[in-house]
């Protein structure tokens, strides 16, 4: 099982992460967006580290939900209030709790997803995060199912991510900054894909 503290520590190492690809991430927003992605994130977990600092890791739904405010009220891009969303609907399954395990981590995934369509109403196929964290918790789920070892999971969950986004180049934005682009958009990836799989990737290199 993982301790709140734990789970502080991936955020931590996310927000890091994150700064190393900023970048990255903004080079990519650049070709198909408006080239922000990076600094938005780069700032968002800022913040979110800046929220950590005096939360209570006993709730780890608590230490969520702090996340996602912190994600929705300093990021101005689109990504801010999605995965700020997406964060504060994962809150609510381990509200209260101490330690989450393997399935809570799969149940938490679902609930972002609910989170990120309801907010933005995408779909898996339009370029988007989705198209990273939705085959990620479908591979997530079916390698639980299977039997398989947390740390299996994990990283079939990283792969499915790693590879979703991959796979956003070959297809044309339907929401979002990049839809305006339609078919020009093809050949490029994803900048929120590229996000979403570096925090899944993140999550499994911090529990392997
Ligand atoms: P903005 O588009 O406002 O500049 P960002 O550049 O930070 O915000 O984030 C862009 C990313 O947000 C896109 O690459 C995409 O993955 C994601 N995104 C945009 N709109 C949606 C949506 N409706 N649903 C899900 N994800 C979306
Ligand atoms: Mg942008």
């Amino acid at each position: 099982m993982i301790s709140g503290e734990k789970i502080i520590e991936i955020l931590v190492s996310i927000g890091d992460k994150i700064e190393e690809n900023k970048v990255y991430l903004t080079e990519l927003d650049a070709s198909i967006g408006d080239g922000d992605h990076g600094l938005n994130m780069s700032k968002g977990f800022l913040a979110v580290k800046e929220a950590l600092k005096d939360v209570d890791s006993k709730n780890i739904g608590g230490i969520l939900k702090k996340a996602g405010m912190a994600l929705v009220s300093h990021v101005g891009g689109a990504s801010g209030p999605l995965y700020g969303t997406a964060f504060m609907k994962a809150a609510v399954i381990v509200n209260d709790k101490e330690s989450v395990g393997i399935d809570d981590f799969i149940n938490i995934l679902k609930a972002a997803i609910d989170g990120v369509v309801m907010r933005g109403k995408a779909q898996e196929g339009d370029k988007t995060m989705l198209d990273a964290i939705m085959p990620a918790y479908r591979a997530g789920k079916a390698s639980r199912e299977e039997g398989k070892a947390c740390s299996e999971v994990l990283e079939a969950v990283s792969n499915a991510a790693l590879k979703g986004a991959e796979n956003t180049e070959k297809i044309a934005a339907k929401k979002g900054r990049a839809s305006y682009l339609g078919d020009r958009s093809i050949g490029h990836k994803d900048p929120g894909a590229v996000s979403a799989s570096i925090m899944l990737k993140t999550i499994y290199d911090c529990l392997k």
